[in-house]
């Protein structure tokens, strides 16, 4: 069978969710190749090998964790090249993951496709990736028509499904290029753990706007998220306001999320907000202003105010769990 290469993120060895979620789309396509690069990759391969990889490409120099992102651009065209000719490559939607498949496609001649929100078979077996462009105001689908499609796909776009594979593993060989030992990274802090999922990754978001009325007041937005094991996020109008870190920011000058569930408290559904959620599956709202334009791309909306709606409802989700 063709084989599809999957870049994989890891902290260390433990694979980030998204990577997983790729082995689901590749193995639509053919038998997923995954390559892991840097410190820990090989404590990597067993989960790998659990969610469909066939075979697993390790590389562990140094080299990854003491330069930007060329290095890991190596490791994939190296493995591009080991695998010969493959199906497509596969990256995670994210900062890096961009920049790495952007970088692989230009030195490879292939085309490539961005953000795509699932990928599909196409009449031939190759892949047909799907975006949501224009603020999700028009779905595409496109192929590569030019060397080895190179898709870069987000977060959420396919399930996690455990599918027992060979796993096999084996050496990556990289020659780094002169490039790659251009930036060095000086330093290298971990994020300060909040319990909460990843923002850009989470099944499901609760975010909080200008209606939640102060940072104090993002208590009920936290306590809802932690209810149901989401991830926080902040309108601008929030964040401008010193109410949360802009790291949590969603939107077209923050981050893109799309979520299994996206629940918009307090905010108006400004354009600039619906470019970074507009993706995701299923869309709640809480506004007292029932002529807010976030209801015009609802799949349900709540009418009230928030401080009386989000408290009952992370009571409710309380109390069925318990
Ligand atoms: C270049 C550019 C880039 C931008 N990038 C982004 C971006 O990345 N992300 C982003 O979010 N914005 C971005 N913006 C800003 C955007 O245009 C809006 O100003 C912003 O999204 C508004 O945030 P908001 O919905 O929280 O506030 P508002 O528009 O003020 O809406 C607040 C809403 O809360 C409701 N409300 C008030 N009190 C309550 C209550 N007690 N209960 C329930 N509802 C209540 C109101 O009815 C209202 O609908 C950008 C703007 C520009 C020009």
């Amino acid at each position: 069978m063709a084989e599809v290469v999957v870049w994989v993120d890891h902290a260390g060895g433990v694979v980030a969710k998204p990577s997983l979620e790729l082995l689901t789309v590749a193995r639509r396509l053919g038998d997923p190749v995954a390559v892991v690069a840097g410190e820990g990759a090989a404590g990597a391969a067993g989960v790998l090998g659990e969610h469909g990889a066939v075979r697993v490409l390790v590389s562990e120099a140094p080299e990854y964790g003491e330069f930007l992102v060329v290095p890991k651009v190596d490791a994939l065209a190296a493995a591009v090249g080991a695998v010969g000719v493959p199906v497509a490559v596969l990256v995670s939607s994210g900062g890096e993951g961009r920049e790495i498949a952007a970088r692989l496609a230009v030195r490879t001649g292939s085309g490539i496709v961005t953000d795509a929100v699932d990928v599909e078979v196409g009449a031939d077996g190759g892949p047909v990736a799907v975006q949501s462009v224009f603020a999700a105001s028009f779905t595409t689908r496109s192929r590569v028509t030019r060397g080895v499609p190179v898709i870069v796909v987000k977060p959420n776009a396919a399930p996690v499904e455990a599918a027992p594979a060979a796993g096999a593993v084996e050496n990556l060989d990289v020659v780094f290029s002169p490039a790659a030992v251009c930036a060095r990274v000086v330093e290298c802090a971990g994020r300060e753990a909040s319990g909460r999922p990843e923002l850009t990754e989470a099944a499901v978001v609760v975010s909080g706007g200008r209606g939640v009325g102060g940072a104090e007041n993002f208590a009920v937005v936290e306590a809802l998220a932690d209810a149901l094991g989401a991830a926080v996020g902040a309108s601008r109008a929030a964040v401008d306001a010193g109410w949360y870190p802009h790291s949590h920011q969603v939107g077209q000058t923050g981050k893109s999320v799309s979520p299994q569930l996206y629940i918009a408290s307090g905010i108006s559904g400004a354009i600039q907000h619906r470019a970074g959620m507009q993706t995701s599956k299923t869309i709640v709202a809480i506004n007292k202003d029932p002529e807010a334009p976030i209801f015009d791309l609802v799949d349900y909306g709540v009418i009230g105010d928030l401080h009386t709606v989000l408290p009952q409802l992370t009571d409710d989700i309380n109390h069925r769990k318990n």
